[in-house]
């Protein structure tokens, strides 16, 4: 059997390589696959009947891949779609219309993504890397620092193979295709910033070369890493934008997200209208209602003051307290009241539903709890 070459990966902030993920299909485009195939000693359109298994139907079995000679059906498989996620647990909760996976990866690593269903659509969180290194305190994910990078394979399989759990009718009141896909799960998207794009490339494209999403239902989260915002917006890609402020003021942001100290809520929200202006698209502006720490009126009247006559929407995010934590949600009254000033300033607001709170919902809540009963979680937006 060929040995398979490792993805190469910038080395991590110790100068070390993480242990990547062996080569899937879902890392490469079209005439890369091709390539392989043909390496590999197939007809190159081989690698356009194994794509349309795996992004087109769904299917990764190679029993079922039935067009394919029998003789050739494992090993190309075993090639191209190398196993990269093992479920470690799937939860379910709001009657079913919430699933959560946690994953191992191949080196040991947790993630985790969720699958939400909506009478209108299906939505998934996909996790762009293991841990994070943003370091935001209120967040579980950032308590335990980043492990690596997922490849873009990893990040896209966790989109298809939920996209199949949609497909199996499960999701009861939901269409039962995947339709939108937000880059909310574990780690910082724009410091993974090559995989993610080429994520983004495999989720838009049309089958079989990817699962043929509309791009204006994808949406990707930042804490602000401004010079990858402005490249974003070169990209010619119309994704959503999504920042999470989480505080107006440099003070109180330097703190609850600590990249604040490299780029100020100024530079990034001109980068965040300078993206709007390119593209086209509404940014979200996200904000976890945290009690008593940045849910102040003066505040609300201060972002709403940075907001007003922008491309904008602002998602309250009521905080997912956990035991022990030392942050809280606000209460409902405040929240209330956030919301009354900023929509007083002309800025559209809405409070993001809860899903998923019975089942540690929020991003890096699962995986902190790891596939043990352990209690070491920590609160997160
Ligand atoms: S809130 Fe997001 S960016 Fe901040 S530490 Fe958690 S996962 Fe990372």
């Amino acid at each position: 059997m060929t040995s398979l070459p490792l993805i190469s990966v910038d080395p991590d902030a110790r100068g070390r390589r993480p242990a990547m993920p062996p080569r899937h299909l879902a890392d490469l485009d079209l005439p890369g696959r091709q390539a392989l195939v043909a390496e590999l000693g197939e007809p190159a359109f081989r690698a356009k009947q194994v794509s349309n298994h795996y992004f087109g139907r769904l299917v990764r079995d190679p029993e079922r891949m039935t067009d394919l000679p029998a003789a050739t059906r494992e090993r190309l498989a075993g090639e191209l779609l190398p196993t990269l996620l093992t479920p470690v647990r799937e939860l379910a909760c709001d009657d079913g219309a919430t699933r959560k996976a946690l994953w191992r990866l191949h080196d040991g690593s947790l993630v985790e993504s969720v699958l939400m269903g909506y009478p209108d659509r299906v939505t998934v969180c996909i996790s762009s890397q293991a841990g994070c290194g943003m370091a935001c305190p209120f967040c579980a994910t950032g308590q335990a620092g980043l492990t690596r990078n997922l490849s873009t394979a990893e990040i896209v399989d966790q989109a298809v193979y939920l996209a199949g759990v949609a497909a199996s009718g499960v999701v009861a009141g939901s269409p039962p295709r995947l339709s939108h896909v937000v880059f909310m799960g574990m780690g910082e998207p724009l410091a993974n910033y090559s995989r993610v794009v080429a994520a983004i490339r495999r989720l838009v494209a049309p089958a079989p070369e990817g699962l043929g999403l509309s791009q204006r239902h994808i949406t990707v989260s930042t804490v602000g890493l401004v010079p990858a915002i402005r490249r974003l917006a070169s990209e010619d890609l119309s994704v959503t934008l999504a920042l999470s402020l989480h505080a107006p003021d440099d003070e109180l942001r330097d703190e609850l997200v600590p990249v604040n100290q490299r780029w100020k809520v100024s530079e990034v929200l001109d980068a965040a209208w300078d993206y709007a202006a390119t593209t086209g698209r509404r940014v979200s502006i996200e904000y976890a209602m945290i009690k008593d720490v940045n849910d102040q009126p003066w505040r609300a009247d201060l972002l709403g003051r940075l907001l007003a006559g922008k491309l904008a929407h602002v998602n309250l995010i009521p905080l997912n307290p956990t035991p022990g934590s030392r942050w809280d949600a606000s209460p409902k009254p405040v929240e209330r009241e956030f919301v009354r000033r900023l929509r007083d300033a002309g800025v559209s607001t809405t409070v993001r539903d809860t899903r998923g709170r019975e089942i540690d919902g929020a991003c890096g809540q699962l995986a902190a709890a790891g596939d043990t009963d352990g209690d070491s979680r920590a609160a997160t937006a």
